[in-house]
């Protein structure tokens, strides 16, 4: 059907169409008000729209309460469609298959050696994602995309894995072609930073907020910037790399070739190291937050000094975009207050009161879910009105 006849199918009405439908993808379920307050459309049309989608059995309408008064709550029906999500992270292989109504019905999660090469890796993502279908009982024609995470930077004009990625021998390798190749599925691919931005806003510690920003710290640090229900990319694909801002002129060389990066300071190889000395036998950064947590006063310091620059880093972030929340994510933010607190010392000692007074700083809800689950949320937010209708 031709996009631009007038009438019922007119450009503009299939526009608030898809603005209705992006709004409750993204929120799960909403009343007829908060979707018009969400997407600026006047009542009337939200509710002709409502109507129409409810007819093609694309979203179920049930009577709600809203600050007392009647409301009805609209959500996505169960079966408007299935969405898949696959994160490869440094050591893990993880997927899971959802409905657009937020359910999550079937999440497996495998170790991933370090020497397996990409063609091993998308066989056994190939291989987990029919298995769990075959579980959640759906057919692969049902799917409606794929959300791929990767964790590495991505070239936007290629699609290819830049030089950090993930795995050794896994650079310049294009992760949406392998999975498109093997699945015959549409597939959107994106960083773990912005898939953990994601997951947390329709999953976890963002729910309800369209704004909000993302801070993942592992061995590398990164941000996921959601501004308006939408990550934030930049043109060149890297918004958001908050582990680069400068903290020292004259310290140490960072894998950017800059110095004394944020990333330098906090990243899991430098507070390694620090304890390395007096802690024998292998740590890791999960280690190191339960020693912590015991009360072993070496780890306390190098997490609260971590904290305390991590929130240096958020106090910019802060000054700049004015979010609402941060959420904290990644092996670090498994240590709570230890963390959370120099964190928040920093923010109200470098960010602008008035911007600070506003911003609370939480940990992720959503632990190492929190990048499949966005790789879910990642194909509600990219696929426009594809396979709805
Ligand atoms: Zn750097």
């Amino acid at each position: 059907m031709s996009t631009d006849t007038p009438g019922s199918q007119s450009s503009l009405h299939r526009a608030n169409l898809e603005r209705v439908l992006r709004a409750v993808r993204m929120a799960g379920s909403l009343t007829q008000a908060e979707i018009a307050r969400g997407t600026g459309l006047s009542a009337a049309t939200v509710s002709n729209i409502v109507r129409e989608l409810k007819e093609s059995g694309t979203v179920v309408v049930a009577d709600t309460s809203s600050g007392g008064r009647r409301a009805r709550s609209v959500s996505l029906s169960g079966d408007a469609g299935i969405v898949v999500g696959v994160d490869f992270g440094h050591t893990h292989l993880r997927v899971a298959v959802g409905n657009l109504a937020h359910r999550v019905l079937a999440e497996e999660s495998e170790p991933l050696d370090v020497d397996v090469s990409a063609q091993q890796g998308f066989d056994r993502a190939e291989r987990m994602v029919e298995r769990l279908l075959g579980q959640a009982g759906f057919p692969a024609d049902k799917v409606i995309g794929v959300g791929l995470g990767v964790p590495g930077p991505i070239d936007v004009e290629t699609g290819a894995l830049g030089s950090s990625a993930i795995l050794p021998g896994w650079t310049g390798v294009v992760p949406g072609q392998e999975l498109t190749g093997r699945l015959s599925m549409p597939v959107h691919v994106d960083n773990d930073a912005n898939l953990g931005a994601l997951g947390e806003l329709v999953w976890g510690a963002g729910r309800g907020l369209s704004d909000l920003a993302y801070i993942k710290v592992a061995s590398g640090v990164g941000s996921g910037l959601v501004i308006n229900n939408q990550i934030y990319r930049g043109p060149g694909g890297t918004a958001g790399e908050i582990g680069h801002i400068t903290l020292d002129e004259a310290g140490p060389v960072c894998r950017c070739g800059n110095r004394g990066c944020l990333e330098t300071f906090v990243g899991s190889r430098y507070l390694l190291n620090l304890l390395n000395a007096n802690h024998p036998g292998e740590l890791s950064l999960g280690k190191v937050v339960r020693l912590a947590q015991q009360g072993d006063l070496g780890c306390r310091r190098v997490i609260a000094d971590a904290g305390r620059q991590i929130g240096m880093g958020v106090a910019t972030l802060c000054n700049l975009l004015n979010p609402r929340r941060v959420i904290l994510g990644g092996d670090l933010a498994e240590a709570g207050d230890l963390v959370l607190s120099p964190i928040r010392d920093s923010v109200a000692r470098y960010a602008i009161p008035s911007a600070a007074r506003q911003l609370s700083v939480v940990p992720g809800t959503l632990g190492g879910r929190a990048e499949v689950l966005g790789a879910l949320a990642l194909v509600m937010s990219e696929m426009g009105e594809t396979g709805v209708l």
